[in-house]
Formats: C-alpha cells, structure tokens, sequence
C-alpha cells in the first residue's frame, strides 16, 4: 500500500521535472565559476547492438559517424572551458562509451590537459573487457570502469537478445576476472526483477560477482522500462510486472558476503575504497554531447537528441542545449532530498547551511511521512535511512528514471529520420 503511494506520487512529482520546454533554438548555460569544481558528464550515443529493454539516448554504430562525433565532443568540452567551467571528476555513460576507444582516451586526455580531474568512470560492455582494449583507457587516466552485464544467465541473456553479442554468462564470467584488479573499481550492473528472472537465477548471478570473481561493487537496478520499451520489452522478454521486486532487493541485501557495504541503495562495494555512483555527491553537473542533460543552479538542461543538429550547433560554437526546465525553490529541495537520500545518509549541518537552515522545515511534511513509516531515522547529526527506506529510496528512484526514459522516448521519437530502417521501427512499435 505505502509502496503504491510513494510509487504515485513520485511518478508525478518525476513526470513534472522532466517537462523540458522546447525552447526551438539553442539555449546557453549560465557561465561558469572557475574557482568550482564540477562533475562533467560526457554522453556517447553508439551501441553495436540495441537491447529491447533500453531507453537510453543511443543509435546503432557507424564508425564514420562516431569518429566525427568524438571530434565534436571535443570541440564542446573546448566551449565548455572557454565558458568558465572546471571539473574535478568525470563520467562518461551512453551508449557504448567504449566502441571507439582511441576517440574516447584522446577525449579524455583533452579534460585532463583543462581541468584537475580526480576521477574518471566509464560505461562499457562485456564485449569490450579484453585487457588490451581497457590499457589505453587506464593509460588516460579512467578509475572506475563499470560494466552493463545485466545477468549472467544463458536464458535471460538471450531473451535481452545480449547472448549472440556479448556472449554467454560463462564467458562474461571469465572477462570479468580477467579485468579485476586492472582499475581502482570494477563496478557491474546487475537487473533484478525480469520476467522470467527466479530467485535462484539472481542469487546465482551475486554469488558468482562477489564470492567468486570478488569484482569490487555491484549495482543492483530493478527493470525499468519507459512506454516505448515497454512494447519491445513484452516482446521479447515477457510481461513485466513489479510485484516482485520487494523480496528480490532484500533477497540481495541479505545475501552479500561480508565485507560488501551498501553505497546507495542500489550499488554495493567491497571494502572503503571503490569510487561511487556519481549523482549522489554531485547535484550540480554539466552534461556534453548529444542527448546529455545538465543540472545547474536548479535549472534541468537537456541537449539535442538529434545527432546532426548537436554536431551543426556546436560547430558553430554554440552550445547544444534545445531544453531546459527551471525548478522553484521547493522543487530544488525536493530534487535535493530524493538525490542526496539515495546515497543513505544526510548530515544535517551541511545541508540546512546549504539551504540557509530551511530544508527540514520547508520539507517538514515529507520528514514527517517517511519517519511515521519507519524509513528515515534520526541520530541527531544525521537523517539516514533504514533498510525499509533504502528500499522505498529504490522505488523512488525507479519512477525517477522512468520519468527520465519516458522524456528520451519523446525525444528519440523526434530523431527517427536520423536512425537505420529496422531501429525506427522498433523505436515506433513495428518490430
Ligand atoms: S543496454 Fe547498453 S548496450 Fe544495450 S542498447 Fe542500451 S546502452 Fe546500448
């Protein structure tokens, strides 16, 4: 009952913040401060195959294409500097970061050559854990390289259509051990909840990842799918329903091996020293590339999906964001309580200074629920949550990034002239 409720309202409260207005013409960030340190997100929109289940910004592979967009890319971080921005710490997501990965270090050697960067992850498939391929990327500087397994199991793999591509859990297995031990963390994303996922299966797939292989996170995301998906999804992989989520998550937490701690509610690492998921420590970050999104001082930016128009608009030195959605005061705190809940514990100095000792008592209502029901406690220097709330927390989030893949739907929806025959018609519900 709770979890229907949470459920509603942040479907609601999700589907507002990813109301992005067309603005119909480019639209620049604010400049930057030099004297801060942001997070800088770099979107790479290729993938050799298309899973049925994602919603991610992404187009099938062209090396033509991909090579001319890393250009572009580069000339935007360039922008991005001249404009005042400097970045700590980067994230590079897709896509497929690493189906070029020549481009990408040579990318990646341009941010460090500008900025003092701490920290660089990366997305990457299990096709691409060869060790030769990840050197030139360790040489570049990358820290965390995490990689979209997903299951290990023969049959779910097949039915993501993952096993003809990425090989079979047997041989993702063992690219997996191959690579431990290359980077500071080794992160892999697991799904739970798909439709003909058992206990068992999942249970497997964590043994194998932690007591085996020891790789040093694991993240566990429940099935999420946007309207689009939803079709292909059904499809191909069966009908999905949520009503199992809730004892698979504990069934997770339950089962990891000691000395795996969780770091959000979804991501689990060995030891103090793996490099964590990045939205929690960074509410504000800068997004580059086509499809990328940018929050920055409370306004929700989003650049061009469409590949040939991101390229044509910062070619011409523009910047490539076409969205943006500006928050109220109260929807800043919001977002901010959902974002910085998710990493489990909050200290309270900290951030009623950030929020000029407002934050409890404008929030006053949202505190009050999620403490009637036992998901927030209270230990007087910090909020935290309770297993009840980490669970709730991945629920929350869920809707979140639902709300998130329905707003890429609308916009792939926009760019089907730009994609191959057969992706435009799994993208429009022929395939
Ligand atoms: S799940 Fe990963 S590999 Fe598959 S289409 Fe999405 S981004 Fe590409």
């Amino acid at each position: 009952m709770i979890e229907r409720l949470m459920t509603a309202i942040l479907r609601q409260m999700a589907g507002k913040y990813t109301q992005l207005e067309n603005i119909g013409h480019f639209i620049e960030v604010p400049p930057g401060d030099p004297s801060r340190e942001l997070m800088l997100y770099l979107h790479i929109p290729f993938c050799v195959v298309l899973c049925p289940f994602c919603s991610f910004h992404r187009v099938r592979y062209r090396e033509d294409r991909a090579v001319h967009y890393f250009e572009v890319l580069r000339k935007e971080i360039r922008l991005a500097h001249a404009a005042g921005f400097r970045f700590g710490e980067v994230y590079v997501g897709g896509g497929t970061p690493t189906v070029e990965p020549d481009e990408l270090a040579k990318t990646l050697s341009l941010v460090r050559s500008l900025n003092p960067i701490k920290r660089v992850s990366i997305e990457t498939n299990p096709d691409d854990l060869i060790p030769e391929r990840l050197e030139v990327l360790r040489d570049a500087g990358v820290n965390r390289v995490s990689v979209g397994v997903q299951s290990l199991d023969d049959t779910l793999l097949h039915e993501m259509q993952r096993r003809d591509k990425y090989g079979s859990g047997s041989e993702i297995r063992q690219r997996l051990a191959d690579v431990q031990g290359m980077f500071d963390t080794l992160n892999v994303d697991l799904i739970f909840n798909l439709p003909h996922q058992t206990l068992d299966m999942l249970r497997e797939d964590v043994d194998v990842l932690t007591r085996e292989i020891g790789v040093d996170q694991i993240s566990c995301y429940p099935l999420m799918g946007a309207h689009t998906t939803q079709k292909a999804m059904k499809k191909d992989m069966g009908h999905v329903t949520y009503g199992r989520e809730k004892q698979f998550y504990y069934d997770i937490l339950d089962r990891l091996p000691e000395g795996y701690q969780p770091s959000s509610a979804w991501c689990f690492s060995r030891g103090t020293d793996a490099i964590d998921e990045y939205i929690i420590e960074h509410e504000d970050y800068i997004g580059l590339g086509s499809g990328a999104m940018s929050y920055y001082k409370g306004t929700l930016y989003a650049a061009s999906f469409s590949i040939n128009r991101y390229m044509r608009l910062v070619e011409a030195e523009h910047s490539g964001i076409t969205r943006y959605s500006r928050f109220s005061d109260f929807d800043r705190m919001r977002y901010s309580f959902l974002m910085s809940f998710f990493g489990l514990k909050v200290n309270k100095a900290a951030t009623e200074e950030r929020w000029g000792g407002r934050f409890a008592s404008k929030l006053w209502r949202d505190f009050a629920a999620f403490k009637l029901i036992g998901a927030i406690r209270d230990d007087g220097e910090n909020w935290y949550l309770t297993r009840k709330g980490m669970y709730l927390w991945v629920l929350m989030m869920r809707e979140f990034f639902i709300a998130v893949s329905n707003f890429r739907d609308v916009m792939r929806l926009g760019i089907s002239s730009e994609l191959d025959p057969e992706d435009r018609d799994e993208l429009i519900g022929n395939g």
